[in-house]
């Protein structure tokens, strides 16, 4: 069973062409698209204009077997999806009973007459299905005719969603129900993205499974995702492949943090841990303490903005006037010294230089990471100064992947 579903968006109205409405439902609809499976080709905006919609459809459908339009559902003259897709389809509108019942009463309910125009709403043609609208007049269209599927829902985002998610989507599921879709990511670290993809060539060629590679601030990530009955063996397949390539360097999958991990494994030993940082801004704090869980293994940390904290906090001036504040001296007293005063298990450390600041020569985007733990200090140097963003994020992944090294090298992980 591989049965590749393509889809296609269709935004529809001249006040998108003109620029005076953004739209959103077609990201919408395209982040939705990946959960279930399906691929989307291709997002066009089309005007009120029956030739150019019914244009649009047909190309549509040429390429895709999904196609989903928003928009040209209200009742004026120039809300024309109906139209369209009945042209497409040589289908004939007609007045749907009880459409029109629910048409009219909704009116009665608004205490307000039915304008005649308004009719357009009940319409239906024989291969669609109205879609449930709880928030507005305009009912959607579910059409299923020689294998192809047009959903149409309106144009308001707030009736797009609902109706996406009570009507559209389950009837898409139902679609695709017999079909398997499994997707895998593998997170590696330390390595430049050109290499790893270099390292992965060979498997850009398959189509099944099929690799994406992506950059994220903790490494370079690779996700596979694989179709049909063996999708779980192909995905195995590739995993043990990966595992030969890259060894300890792939560090997690799927959700795994860095953050969650370390915590996991501190949890387990009962083993605390305190930070400081310089040059990354509260970033590791942040990373830690927002894991769930951390107040058992996260005593806390610091974030200092000046030589005169360090010096308060206990690291001695003589060592910063020697050494320069950006030192691996000065990181590993910082951890040191965080352990101490935290009573922590272990303590990690970053000292960093800004973007602007030159210390001593050394080159902005410099970092150093100290570890400390009771058999001493350990210490090492960082410079990603190309990718350098003011919060030193990037710096704070480095930091907790020496961490995460020192706990490998202590067998705590
Ligand atoms: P329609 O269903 O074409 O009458 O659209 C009604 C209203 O929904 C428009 O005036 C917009 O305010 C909004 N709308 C329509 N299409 C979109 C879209 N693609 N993205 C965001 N808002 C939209
Ligand atoms: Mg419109």
């Amino acid at each position: 069973m591989d049965i590749h579903h393509r889809a296609e968006i269709i935004s529809v109205g001249n006040e998108l062409l003109r620029g005076e409405i953004t739209d959103t439902n077609a990201g919408f609809l395209a982040s939705q698209l990946p959960l279930l499976g399906i691929e989307l080709n291709r997002m066009t905006t089309a005007g009120d204009d029956i030739r150019q919609l019914r244009e649009t459809l047909e190309r549509a459908q040429e390429k895709a077997d999904i196609v989903l339009v928003t928009g040209g559902l209200g009742p004026t003259a120039d809300d024309l999806t109906r139209e369209a897709i009945a042209a497409v389809t040589g289908e004939e509108p007609t007045v749907d009973a009880a459409l029109e019942n629910n048409l009219r009463q909704l009116f009665g309910r608004m205490r307000q007459e039915m304008p005649p125009h308004n009719i357009k709403q009940a319409w239906l043609i024989p291969s669609a299905e109205a879609l449930d609208n709880p928030l507005g007049t305009a009912p959607g269209w579910w059409v299923r005719k020689n294998g192809k599927t047009i959903a149409a829902m309106p144009g308001p985002p707030r009736e797009m969603t609902i109706m996406w998610r009570n009507e559209v989507a389950p009837r898409l599921r139902k679609i695709l129900s017999k079909q398997v879709i499994l997707s895998r990511t593998f997170k590696t670290y330390g390595i430049p993205e050109a290499e790893v993809a270099e390292m992965v060539q060979s498997f850009f060629e398959s189509e099944n499974p099929s690799l994406g590679i992506y950059a994220h601030l903790d490494g370079i990530h690779l996700r596979f995702v694989a179709r049909g009955n063996d999708a779980g063996q192909l995905l195995r397949n590739a995993g043990e492949q990966l595992d030969e390539i890259f060894g300890s360097r792939i560090w997690g999958r799927d959700d795994d943090s860095l953050e969650g991990l370390i915590g996991g494994w501190l949890g387990k030993t009962g083993l605390t841990l305190a930070t400081i940082e310089d040059g990354t801004t509260g970033t590791i704090a942040n990373l830690l303490s927002t894991t769930p869980g951390s107040a058992r293994y996260y005593r806390g940390g610091l974030v200092t903005g000046s030589d005169a904290t360090k010096i308060a906090f206990g690291v001695p001036p003589e060592v910063i006037a020697t050494y320069g504040p950006v030192s691996p001296e000065v990181a590993g007293i910082m951890a040191a010294m965080i352990r101490e005063r935290f009573s922590a298990d272990i303590g990690l450390s970053t000292s960093g230089i800004s973007q602007k600041s030159t210390v001593k020569g050394e080159p902005p985007g410099l970092t150093y990471v100290g570890v400390s733990d009771a058999s001493g200090e350990k210490t090492w140097g960082h410079n990603f100064a190309r990718f350098r963003d003011p919060s030193g994020q990037r710096e704070a992944y480095g930091a907790l992947f020496r961490l995460r090294e020192r706990l490998i090298e202590l067998k705590i992980a």
